[in-house]
């Protein structure tokens, strides 16, 4: 095929395309030609069709036509252009804050106008700032015709004009018209069972859609042709993730048997008994412990639904094979938790474990790496500081990372690295409390494989949740003090507008004086990020022994922490927190076996999207299902936290919209990696560049 050539040569080929233009492509990911193709619109703007003005409602984008019947100057603050457009079903108003003489001479009363803009709603009509418009007239049925065909619109960046975009998409076309080749890595095959057009077609089609195109099924993005492209693109970032799954699969690992004697002496050790998924996910970890090859697992769990314990099965199987474990927590607050529930446990089994916190004097650290690296420690506990270069270990097994959406796969793959020995790598578990629906997960991890502990210890009752606007917080205040008179422990959250985490810490300073005050009797305790990390723990500890009955906090409780005898939390501004957030938050009650509530305090009005996350929260306690409306509300770059979602930049496909095409693209990917192996790379390289190497691993 010598003509594929033409379009996988430079961009420069094309007409138009100097050193310049070929920069700001380069920008946006286009380098060949044929990346033009696949610099799909991100939406269409519908100009076919005229719509009466009387029709129009706020948010539309549309062409209207009408006459001026008024334009004025205005000298408010700013000096602004307004004109009046009827068409006889209604008026509405064109404004400008950028003109000149020439363009307000056109504006004059009786000129016939077509326009094009996004619908507001204004002071005494509807209006549209800064419309396209150009004059028409009024018999003349030729030359100005409606738009055809909906309009793409492309992602774009500085100094690049959707006519440009528009200009080479154009040429790339008529190439591809002319014999020219992109090669189609779907096998016919599989396009017949899925039913979806070939590669070409779709390309066609969603560049330039026909006069006859479905214009909703397009706008909605549901169009077969768009899904053959959504479906190509999924599977190409499916296939990514699992070569990367399939690079770590090649190396070696220890072989752990267990968990054996010392976790039966911890399972005896325990005031409880694990729960079915406990023990099923405890089962799956052991199972990928004793083969040679690195296990890469994620455990997902809802808050309270013991994790630790989970994790501590798989950290005493590395223990008793006689390797190192280590554990990574995202906060120091949880980093020093983990230390001392794993201490609790492990300690009385005689095992060495350690804290490497990123605060310690530079003596003790000093020590506690040297500890580390002459094998002397056997579990260390610790933050990222984890994976600093001065960091080694001496026979390092596994690596258990807790709340991995606050790591990106990048630091996880760092901290696997360290553990190679002599091409030996270490097993990863990695626990998130952040459950993510099946369908994303299946995309976002398809480089893991995952365990879900969907059962809750037995006795435990779901948090009642109260929704209350602020001006009721006098009775707020009221049932923390019963509730704290009946021997039960309470927090009191703290958020604030802005991101600043010195507002927010004086806030909660400030709230603590003033809830301190209203409560006599109780006693009240302040927590927050700007703390010390010994002045932190110790706060954290006296809660935890029931020496405090209040605790103030910032939004640093949010992970882990654990104390079962609290059974109220008031959330402060709570409109303001995400859904993911809220539930973690709300996790910290309800551990142990009393009844308890939640109460989230917010400042009206509510937006819509601030009423429907906290009614979500009121009507359910699953975290799944939260996780599923929270993929609704925020989309699910958002819900997989900024890190990970570089990994779902995705052009075409949505992984909400798309789910029903997920399950299908496992299947496909199986049978591309079987049947067409060479397929592979070059279907990746197109859709994800050639930046997605994830380093040599
Ligand atoms: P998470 O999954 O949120 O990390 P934790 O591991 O912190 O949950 O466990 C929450 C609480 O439940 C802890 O106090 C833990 O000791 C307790 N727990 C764990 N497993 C069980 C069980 N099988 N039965 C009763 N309590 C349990
Ligand atoms: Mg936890």
């Amino acid at each position: 095929m010598t003509q594929t050539a033409e379009l996988i040569g430079p961009v420069t080929q094309l007409k138009g395309v100097g050193p310049r233009l070929a920069a700001r492509l380069e920008r946006l990911g286009i380098r060949v030609a044929q990346d033009v193709l696949f610099h799909l619109p991100a939406r269409y703007q519908d100009r076919t069709r005229l719509v009466p003005i009387g029709a129009l409602s706020v948010g539309d984008q549309a062409v209207i036509e009408g006459e001026v019947q008024l334009t004025e100057l205005r000298y408010g603050k700013r000096p602004t252009l307004l004109s009046r457009v009827s068409d006889g079903t209604g008026s509405i108003t064109l404004r400008f804050f950028h003109f000149n003489a020439k363009q307000r001479d056109a504006l004059q009363r009786g000129v016939r106008l077509r326009c094009y803009g996004e619908v507001r709603s204004g002071a005494v009509t509807l209006e549209m700032v800064h419309p396209e418009y150009r004059p028409v007239s009024a018999d003349a049925m030729n030359g100005d015709e409606i738009e055809e065909t909906l309009t793409p619109i492309y992602p774009t960046t500085e100094g690049l004009h959707q006519l440009t975009l528009r200009n080479l998409t154009g040429q790339t076309l008529a190439r591809l018209n002319d014999g020219a080749g992109v090669e189609d890595w779907l096998p016919a095959e599989l396009l017949a069972t899925l039913r979806l057009p070939d590669l070409a077609a779709a390309l066609r089609y969603v560049h330039r859609p026909p006069v006859d195109a479905p214009v909703d099924e397009l706008l909605a993005g549901r169009h077969p042709t768009q899904q053959r492209l959504a479906f190509e693109e999924l599977l190409a970032h499916h296939l990514s993730l699992r070569q990367l799954r399939a690079r770590v699969e090649r190396h070696r690992a220890p072989v752990l048997r267990g968990p054996g004697e010392l976790f039966a002496d911890l399972q005896q050790s325990l005031p409880f008994r694990l729960t079915g998924a406990q023990q099923r996910v405890i089962g799956e970890i052991a199972a990928d412990l004793q083969r040679a090859h690195p296990m890469q697992r994620l455990v997902q769990g809802d808050v309270g639904s013991g994790k630790t314990l989970v994790a501590a099965a798989a950290v005493l199987a590395a223990v008793e094979a006689g390797y190192q474990a280590a554990v990574m927590a995202p906060t120091e607050l949880l980093a020093e938790q983990h230390w001392r529930n794993f201490g609790a446990w492990l300690a009385p089994l005689g095992v060495r474990i350690d804290s490497l916190a990123g605060k310690l004097k530079a003596s003790a650290r000093t020590a506690a790496i040297a500890r580390l690296a002459s094998g002397e420690t056997q579990v260390a506990v610790g933050t990222h500081a984890l994976f600093q270069d001065e960091v080694n270990f001496k026979k390092l097994g596994l690596v258990v990372i807790d709340e991995q959406h606050r790591f990106g796969v990048h630091q996880r793959l760092a901290l696997w690295e360290k553990g190679n020995d002599s091409g030996r790598y270490p097993h990863q578990l990695i626990m998130t409390a952040t459950p993510i629906p099946r369908t994303l997960a299946m995309t976002a991890y398809a480089d893991l494989d995952v365990s879900v502990i969907d059962e809750l210890p037995p006795g435990r009752q779901p948090v009642e949740t109260v929704v209350v606007p602020g001006s009721r917080r006098d009775e707020v205040v009221q049932r923390v003090k019963l509730a704290c008179r009946d021997g039960r422990q309470a927090y009191w959250v703290c958020t604030l507008i802005e991101e600043s985490e010195v507002l927010q810490c004086q806030a909660a300073e400030d709230t603590v004086v003033i809830l301190a005050e209203a409560l006599p009797d109780l006693r009240v305790a302040l927590v927050h990020g700007r703390m010390k990390g010994t002045e932190k723990e110790a706060v954290m500890m006296a809660f935890k022994a029931g020496d405090i009955d209040l605790l103030v906090a910032t939004t640093v409780i949010e992970v882990g922490v654990d104390v079962p005898n609290a059974s109220l939390m008031v959330i402060e501004n709570a409109e303001r927190l995400g859904l993911a957030q809220l539930h973690q938050l709300r996790g910290r009650v309800g551990r142990g076996n009393q009844k308890s509530a939640c109460v989230l305090m917010y400042q009206p009005p509510l937006s819509r999207q601030g009423r429907a996350r906290l009614a979500t929260l009121r009507e359910t306690n699953d975290g799944f299902e939260i996780a599923r409306r929270d993929l609704e509300i925020r989309g699910p770059g958002e819900v997989l936290g900024t890190r990970q979602s570089g990994l779902l930049q995705l052009k075409i496909a949505d992984v909400l919209r798309d789910q029903a095409l997920i399950p299908k693209v496992d299947a496909a990917a199986q049978r591309l990696l079987r049947d067409y192996p060479s397929h592979v790379a070059p279907l990746i390289r197109r859709w994800l560049g050639e930046a997605v190497q994830f380093g040599d691993v």
